[in-house]
């Protein structure tokens, strides 16, 4: 049998002790040249896009450069999804190699143990990975003539705790004895290819999200669900009864499952609760996680590196802690 990719050496790129060698200048240089890609690393101005910038380091030696057009200062940073963050870019370094190596995911906990930083840190930091990798779905259209998309979807969030004494138990299948914070993440998967994940309330509500998405003369597998049967105007189908078998005439959705499954073991494993307004991301983490899983850690690291620089301030966590709750 073939070796797993995993075990491979190429594989495993980038490791902890290689980045504690790295020396302070070469790390910024490695910075530099992924914020700066279209100039080879020379910092371009992120107020006026000007290219002449001279260094003004700070006292401590943290890199600072000031425009000599707009007289503005900025740092590596500025302006990124890291803008606002205090850390020194090695830290920086270590968060994205130590999130990129865990399959299933990285807890807040766990990383603000190895970095030595607060948890609320890390959780906007993680938080802020999770919303550069989901850049890369942006928009994605998946399949195309000749090619095969997997759809499926999988309840996340919701969970009503059953009463202690028996007497007191309720039908929690009932919908008035649910809470309504239950969700359906749907995969659109792409054999050999990309995934899009959406967060709907039920599973027929996706439909128009999965005809944007899928491009025409594409075959779409999915199962017996009834949430499917619109899709069968537009794309040709295949469907799989899972009470009869999970492949069966050239028709299964395992890869969709797989997706499933590395979103149920974060949540279940890692996170613990991953319901409510963060649903999404966890689901963009977990795909964008299946679609580079045979890319190697550190060109993985490189790729979220450059994401997470290209684009602007978080819109879901800029100053997240700082937020103040208005008093009514
Ligand atoms: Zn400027």
């Amino acid at each position: 049998m073939a070796q797993h990719f995993l075990l491979s050496r190429e594989a495993k790129t980038l490791s902890l002790p290689a980045i504690l060698k790295m020396a302070d200048a070469e790390i910024e240089t490695t910075f530099r040249k992924v914020r700066w890609s279209a100039t080879d690393g020379a910092p371009v101005c992120p107020c006026c896009g000007g290219l002449d910038a001279y260094d003004c380091r700070r006292p401590q030696g943290a890199p600072r450069f000031r425009c000599r057009a707009c007289r503005k200062d900025f740092s590596i940073t500025s302006g990124t999804l890291f803008a606002w963050h205090k850390m020194p870019l090695r830290s920086y370094l270590f968060a994205i190699a130590i999130f990129a190596n865990e399959v299933k995911g990285k807890s807040a906990l766990a990383l603000s143990r190895d970095l030595g930083t607060s948890y609320k840190t890390c959780f906007v930091l993680a938080h802020k990975l999770r919303e550069a990798m989901a850049e890369e779905m942006k928009g994605r259209v998946v399949g195309g003539e000749g090619k095969i998309v997997e759809v499926d979807g999988g309840y996340f969030g919701g969970y009503v705790k059953p009463a202690n004494r028996k007497e007191d138990r309720i039908d929690r299948r009932f919908s008035v004895n649910q809470n309504g914070k239950r969700k359906v993440v749907v995969i659109i998967r792409e054999r050999g290819g990309n995934s899009v994940p959406a967060v709907f309330n039920t599973e027929s509500a996706a439909a128009s999200f999965i005809k944007a998405r899928v491009a025409k003369g594409t075959t779409v597998h999915a199962d017996e669900a009834g949430s499917w049967d619109g899709l069968h105007e537009r794309f040709e189908m295949k469907r799989i009864n899972h009470l009869e078998a999970y492949s069966a005439d050239g028709a299964c959705t395992n890869q969709a499952e797989l997706f499933f499954s590395r979103l149920r073991r974060a949540e279940v494993g890692i996170h613990h609760h991953i319901a409510g307004a963060y649903l999404l991301r966890y689901a963009q983490e977990s795909s964008w996680r299946e679609d580079n899983r045979r890319v190697s850690n550190g060109d993985q690291v490189t790729r979220i590196a450059s994401l997470a620089l290209k684009r602007g301030k978080s819109v879901d966590f800029t100053g997240y802690w700082q937020r103040h709750i208005p008093a009514n």
